[in-house]
């Protein structure tokens, strides 16, 4: 089964170190820590749109500078665009195989996506659209569900006071959203794990991002599981999620 390859791309922002630093280091902002850590849980490999150097390596060892795509003008945006893809054509690897995940301004994105798009790459912007106030909650939901649905071994021991409580205290039934019912049902009568792309595009809720949030709450309410799969519907070894036995 071909597995899919997703690859990151952030753009840089000013805020910056006072010196040297490894390019994930260098930029200091809520914004771009935000965006990293996204990057990092949702992408096997990434890299930042940087207008000084552009396709830049997070490993790479930078000098901090003072330039942004924003103060560029259209001819010499262009001219960066054609920098950086002439890189990203040697460093990603066939567009059949990958998608590519996009955080980055649309000054960044103008000439890099419909050339990407061209060469056949599908390519996800989860963002797009939000104002910079939104982009930094939407990094920061995403953030405290992952924190929040992470350690397994507390559940154990929280399952093993339950049981020791008798008789069980009476719990009212959770109160769920509509789409967290429709998300529940289609995985309860599937009983087969499927990624959010797929549960987005089959139950016809969107953006994809509104299934991701409720998927991480659900998970963080124990009523589903995510964990890596390949997907019922589309196959791509990926975040899935499961309802508990399936
Ligand atoms: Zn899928």
């Amino acid at each position: 089964m071909r597995s899919m390859v997703r690859i990151g791309l952030i753009s840089c922002v000013k805020l910056k170190q006072n010196s040297a630093a490894k390019a994930k280091d260098m930029y200091t902002s809520t914004l771009f820590k935000g965006m990293r850590y996204y990057i990092e849980h949702e992408t096997e490999r990434w890299y930042i749109l940087s207008a000084k150097y552009g396709l830049l390596d997070p490993e790479r060892t930078i000098e901090p500078y003072n330039k942004t795509l924003l103060d560029m003008n259209g001819f010499e945006r262009l001219s960066w665009a054609r920098t950086v893809l002439d890189v990203l054509k040697k460093e990603l690897p066939p567009p059949n195989g990958s998608e590519l995940v996009i955080l980055a301004g649309e000054k960044y994105r103008e000439n890099l996506i419909p050339q990407l798009k061209a060469l056949g790459y599908s390519i996800v912007i989860p963002m797009e659209g939000l104002s910079q106030g939104r982009q930094l909650q939407f990094l920061n939901n995403y953030r405290e569900g992952l924190v929040n649905a992470d350690p397994e071994a507390k559940n154990v021991e929280v399952e093993h006071e339950m049981q020791k409580e008798s008789p069980p205290p009476q719990l009212n039934p959770p109160e769920r959203s509509l789409n967290e019912n429709i998300i529940l049902e289609f995985l309860q009568k599937y009983r087969q794990g499927h990624c959010d792309d797929c549960l987005s595009a089959i139950l016809n809720i969107t953006p994809r991002q509104q299934v991701n949030g409720i998927a991480r709450l659900l998970e963080s309410k124990k009523e589903l599981y995510r964990r890596k799969s390949d997907c019922f519907k589309c196959h791509r070894h990926k975040i899935c999620n499961h309802i508990n036995g399936s």
